[in-house]
Parts: C-alpha cells; structure tokens; sequence
C-alpha cells in the first residue's frame, strides 16, 4: 500500500488527524494507496512554516533562486521515466503520453518561471522635470495552489514555479484523485535544496483542506484550475475577503472545419485534439461543426480512426488509450452518451464501457465516441463532458459556423481548420475565446496569455501575466 504524506517545513509529515483517503488506480479500479485528508491543523503548520521562510526566500539573490528552480527541472528530467509511470497508474493515462507531455512540460514549467526571475521588469513613468514615478512589484507573500487530476503534475507545477519565482511562498493541494506525483515532487525539493517553508504541499478533499486553503487569511492570493461550479463557490466565498483570485475553469471547445483545410493533416489533428488523454483535457475539441460539402467524408475518416483506437493498459508502452480517471466520472460521461440518445442523438461509433482482461478487468476504460444529429441546445453541446466523446454537425457558411461555436457559456479554447488567411483571421477575431488556434492544436509557447471567457475563467496564466498575478504592483512617485 503507497501511503502518502504531506510535505511540510522541508519535511514528510503524516496528517495530524491520521484520516486518509482511498487513492484507486483507474486501470484496475483497486485501491492502492493511502492519501491525507488534510485538515486546518495541517494547514497551520504550513503556514507557520511558509511565514517563516518568506524573508528567506523573498530577500533570496535572484540569480540564486533561479539556479534551485532550475534544479527542480534537472531533478524531474533525471526522475522523468519514475515520475511518467506514477503519473500513469495514479492518472490512467497512456504512460506514452506522460512520458512525452506531462513530465517534460512539468520540467519546461520549471525552467521557463527560472528564466522569468531575471527577466520580469517593471516600468518607470517619468513627469518631464518634476517628478519620477516607478513601480516596484513585490511577492503577494503566501499565495494558495489548487490543481486538478486531469494533467497532475503540468498543471500544479505550472502555478507552483511562477509563484515561487516571484518570490512567494506556497501551500499548493493537488487533486486527491492523483496526489502521486505531486507527493515526488516534495522529495525532489529536499533533494535541491529548497529551503524549507517555501514549498509546502498539502493532500486532501476539495471540501475540507481545498476551503481551509482558499479561506486562510494568511493565503493572500488562489491560483485555481478545475471545474466551473467549484471556481464559483471559490469566487463566492473569497469576494467578501478580496483576495486576488485566477480561476481556470471548464470549457466546451469548438473545433470549425473548413472545406479548404489540409484534409488528411486535419483528420489527424482533430482526431488528437479530440481524443488525446481520454478527451480529459480541458482544451479538447468536442464540437465539431464541419463544412457540409466535406461532412461525410471527414466524420467517415474519423469514425475509421475511433474504431481503430483502442483502450489499453495504461503502462503499456503501446497504449494509445488508457483509463478514465474514476468510476463517478466514467458514471458522468456514460450519463451524456445516454442523454444524447434520448434527444435522438446518433452514435456513430463507441458509446460503451470496454472490458480489457488480465489486471485491467475492473478498470474504467471506454471507447472514443462520436455523436452526430443534437441540436447545438444539446446537453452534450452545451455542457462539459470531459471525457472522449465529440459531437458533429454541418455548416454551410462561415456566419453559421461561427453563432453556433459562439452558442455557448465556455469560451476557453477555440480552432479553426482553414487555407483561407482572410478567413482564419477573421475567425480568430471573432469567436470569443481566450485562445484560438489555426491549423493547429495545444501548440503551446509558454510566454503567452493562457484562459478562457465567461464561464471558462477568470484571468490568465503564462508568461508575464503569471508574473503579475503573483506580485502587487506598487507605485513610487519621487518629485524632484
Ligand atoms: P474540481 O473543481 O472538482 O477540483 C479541482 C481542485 O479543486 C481539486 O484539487 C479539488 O480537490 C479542489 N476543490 C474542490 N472543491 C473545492 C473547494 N470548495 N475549495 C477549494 N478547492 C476545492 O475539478 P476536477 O474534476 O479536478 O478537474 C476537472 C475540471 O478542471 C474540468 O472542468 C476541466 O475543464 C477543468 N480544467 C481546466 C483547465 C484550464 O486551464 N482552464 C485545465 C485543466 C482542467
């Protein structure tokens, strides 16, 4: 039995009240680990930890706090095939996909907030002969990170290396689904030499350790990725306080095919965009509105390339397709496929559960699924499934496409399948979306402003933004 513990002061520390949670691998639905359920004890250490290391690590020489960000990297590069097979039995996704996306990009995350220490810069303002203003941008100070299970390590790592790199002290709580690889992580800071207090990593429910966090009055800043309901009860319960708040939320991504596209380069990539990770990835596309002169032949070359996708043992180098995460989400994706049906939805391909025999008998595994005939008022257009299930429908001119992509309260990641420049730019303009991609998917530059509209979030991630979210501005007006 793996049993997990809080990290603490630089140390291991079992929860206070002995209470733990089941850690089940989704592959096998067995239960194989023990995670706290962290409570407000807990969170006092931390805190009185994170206090005490603040002048350390705010007063730290820049250069000399890059060089233990960088060592983080190196150390998760060097624990890379560990971390990448961790990742897949705590997660159930193909141990492929961590191996080339998940560990790397947690390294990346790593590196790139390491750079920012020398790089970020403030303005100065100066009044012609009178006076000159500055602006000095000091670290909030404690600062909470609340991550979710779908790409456990990227996802904490890139809220926890921007908030260390300007100078902050973290109580970070990845999701209790998959604490596995945030748990490593504690190690991987003792090893480099973080000092104590600046990293402190908490495990627990959303419910009891994720509020505490998020209500602590010592927590002066939440950085949150998860789903939309939970970053409205966040929003409600911190406005009172005014804390500053990023919320990267749920999302309902359209992907807009044109006729004109690079036809087989469009079926892959759409098809990746889809599916890639169980279709647990909040910038999936999962409605795919495709011009009608090229429908048939683009959802047959789909549903070709679905049916040959199969779900297999996750830690198997060959996996293309592992596991959902849990039985109550597998319960919640099954629960659209059976809503579509009765709003007379078409299942094209997939739709069930998928039994796998050896050690995967019991695990949560189902076939990639595409749905044609809903309406766009759908449940399964309008509602996040998070999961590998797509829905299509035909357009005829670029208007259409564009209201029904824009038929929705999500606007976090939009793309645009086109050869026609004009056309692609003028779809960008006009979706409302944080992020709009051409001819392309998850090509990510980690400088850029990273978040969705409306009900998507609220603020950005990445590059100088991050930068900003985890320090006050502050003005200095010196007449002379
Ligand atoms: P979730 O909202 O259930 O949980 C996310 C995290 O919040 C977990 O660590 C959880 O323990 C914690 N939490 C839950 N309730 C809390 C509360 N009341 N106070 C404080 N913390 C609380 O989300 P999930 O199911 O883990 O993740 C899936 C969701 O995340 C999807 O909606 C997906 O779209 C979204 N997501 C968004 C992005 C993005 O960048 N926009 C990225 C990844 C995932």
């Amino acid at each position: 039995m793996d049993i997990i513990a809080n990290f603490i002061d630089g140390q291991y520390q079992v929860p206070i009240n002995q209470q733990y949670l089941d850690n089940i691998e989704p592959a096998t639905g067995k239960v194989y680990g023990q995670t706290p359920d962290s409570d407000n004890q807990d969170l006092a250490l931390a805190i009185s930890a994170a206090k005490q290391a603040l002048p350390v690590w705010q007063k730290m020489d820049l250069e000399q706090r890059a060089d233990v960000l960088i060592a983080i990297a190196d150390e998760i590069e060097h624990r890379s095939e560990e971390l990448a097979l961790a990742e897949a039995r705590d997660n159930g996704k193909a141990v492929s996909l961590a191996r080339n996306i998940d560990i790397p990009r947690a390294a990346s995350n790593f590196k790139f907030f390491a750079h920012a220490c020398s790089q970020f810069a403030s303005e100065a303002h100066a009044m012609a002969g009178s006076a000159i203003n500055y602006t000095l941008r000091p670290p909030v100070g404690i600062v909470g990170c609340i991550s979710p299970w779908n790409l456990p390590l990227y996802l904490f790592t890139w809220k926890i290396a921007p908030a260390l790199a300007a100078g902050n002290c973290v109580i970070a709580k990845p999701s209790e689904v998959t604490p596995k690889t945030a748990a490593l992580l504690g190690e991987i800071c003792q090893k480099v030499g973080l000092p104590p207090g600046v990293l402190n990593i908490l495990h627990g429910s959303g419910a009891k350790i994720g509020q505490a966090i998020c209500q602590h009055p010592q927590v002066k800043a939440i950085s949150f990725t998860g789903g939309t309901a939970t970053g409205a009860a966040i929003a409600q319960l911190l406005a009172p306080k005014f804390k500053k708040l990023s919320l990267e939320l749920g999302g309902k991504n359209p992907a807009l095919i044109f006729a004109d596209c690079d036809f087989d380069n469009t079926v892959e990539q759409v098809f990746r965009a889809s599916f890639a990770n169980q279709g647990q990835i909040c910038l999936c596309a999962s409605r795919l509105y495709i011009e009608r002169s090229i429908y048939d032949k683009f959802k047959q070359a789909l549903v070709k390339k679905a049916i040959a996708l199969t779900p297999s043992d996750p830690l198997k180098a060959e996996c293309q397709m592992g596991a959902i995460v849990s039985k109550p989400h597998l319960d919640k994706v099954l629960s659209y496929i059976d809503s579509a049906k009765s709003q007379g939805g078409k299942i094209l391909t997939g739709g069930q559960q998928v039994k796998l025999n050896g050690r995967c008998q019991q695990g949560y595994f189902l076939q990639p699924t595409i749905i044609e005939n809903l309406p766009n008022s759908a449940r399964c257009n309008q509602e996040e499934i998070f999961g590998p299930v797509i829905t299509l429908q035909p357009f005829d001119t670029d208007q259409e496409a564009l209201a029904l992509a824009n038929d929705s309260q999500y606007g976090l990641a939009a793309t645009v399948w086109t050869n026609h420049l004009a056309r692609a730019h003028d779809m960008a303009e006009s979706l409302n979306t944080g992020i709009v991609w051409v001819n392309c998917w998850l090509l990510r530059d980690l400088r850029t402003p990273f978040g969705g509209m409306n009900h998507s979030g609220l603020g950005r991630e990445g590059g100088l933004e991050a930068m900003r979210f985890f320090t006050e501005s502050k003005n200095v007006c010196v007449k002379y």
